[in-house]
């Protein structure tokens, strides 16, 4: 496994497996990995020839006052683990080498970008859109891999593709959580211990949601008003938002139906963390 920091030598790399008419996967990630980045270097592993993971803490897609300069960086761990998993390539560059000084174009998307995180967070999803274009055009994978548990950000790259007509298919991959049920996330890091055992209410809420409507709940106003109910429960939690969307598009909706996101996002102390429901059109509830 090699791991570079310049897009010529990915570009290099690239080259010489399409030439040989090999298929790429691509893995972007900020890092810090975890088991919820295995499992898609994993299913990357096993259907392209050759796996790309990218490590990139992207200045781009945080706020002023968010967690830029503390996010948690071990390249060294990073590789090893990526290694283990058998990518063939990490593309681990600085942020000069992906924003040169001048640089000064963005993929801005409307609607979809508004709402949920969007709304506490509005510079996020114009720098996720505008790396993730970068790094498809620079890696030009077959196939890239992203998370369910960033599942507002799946659906707007899955929007990007179709808009921009970008030849990549897009895969969506479950959420990976702890033993315990709290989704697996580098920011975990920053709890302390008494946090951690209060950052549970996220999983358990998402857990009683999806009780409520196996149980036949149909009103996503009262599956919402229950979850906030719930967390509102646990003293170190601090509701930013608990919504049931359309799944595709975002926007709220009155009736429990497929394809449908029930998502949250919870301070608990200082930390932001998130964790959703899916309902997909096959009737899964995941
Ligand atoms: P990040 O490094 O947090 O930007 O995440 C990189 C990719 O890994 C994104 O597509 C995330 O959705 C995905 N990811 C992060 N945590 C998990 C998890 N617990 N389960 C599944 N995918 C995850």
């Amino acid at each position: 496994m090699k791991v570079v920091s310049t897009i010529k030598e990915v570009r290099e790399n690239v080259k010489e497996w399409k030439k040989q008419g090999l298929t790429v996967g691509l893995v972007p990630t900020m890092g810090y990995l975890h088991e919820g980045h295995g499992s898609l270097i994993k299913t990357a592993r096993e259907n392209n020839d050759k796996v790309v993971v990218s490590i990139f803490v992207n200045p781009m897609q945080f706020g002023p006052t968010e967690d830029l300069e503390s996010y948690p960086r071990d390249l060294e761990k990073d590789s090893k683990f990526c290694e283990s998993l058998g990518a063939d390539l990490i593309f681990h560059p600085e942020p000069e080498e992906m924003y040169h000084e001048d640089f000064s174009t963005y993929v801005d998307m409307s609607v979809l970008t508004e709402e949920l995180c969007g709304l506490s967070r509005p510079v996020h999803f114009r720098g996720v859109c505008t790396v993730v274009n970068k790094l498809f055009n620079i890696v030009q994978p077959d196939n890239a891999y992203f998370g369910e548990k960033d599942a507002q950000q799946l659906a707007i790259i899955r929007h990007m593709v179709q808009d921009l007509n970008m030849d990549i298919n897009i895969v969506g991959c479950p959420i990976i959580r702890e033993e315990d049920g709290l989704a697996k996330s580098s920011r975990n890091t920053y709890l302390s211990a008494e946090e951690r055992k209060a950052a549970l209410i996220l999983s358990q809420t998402i857990k009683m949601a999806k009780e409520l409507v196996a149980e036949g709940e149909k009103d996503a106003e009262v599956l919402v008003a229950k979850m906030k109910k719930n967390i509102e429960k646990e003293p170190l939690a601090k509701i930013d938002y608990v919504k049931a969307v359309n799944g595709l598009t975002m926007q709220q909706q009155k009736e429990i139906k497929a394809p449908m996101l029930v998502a949250m996002a919870v301070y608990i102390g200082k930390t932001r963390l998130i964790d959703n429901m899916i309902i997909s059109e096959d009737g899964q509830c995941r």
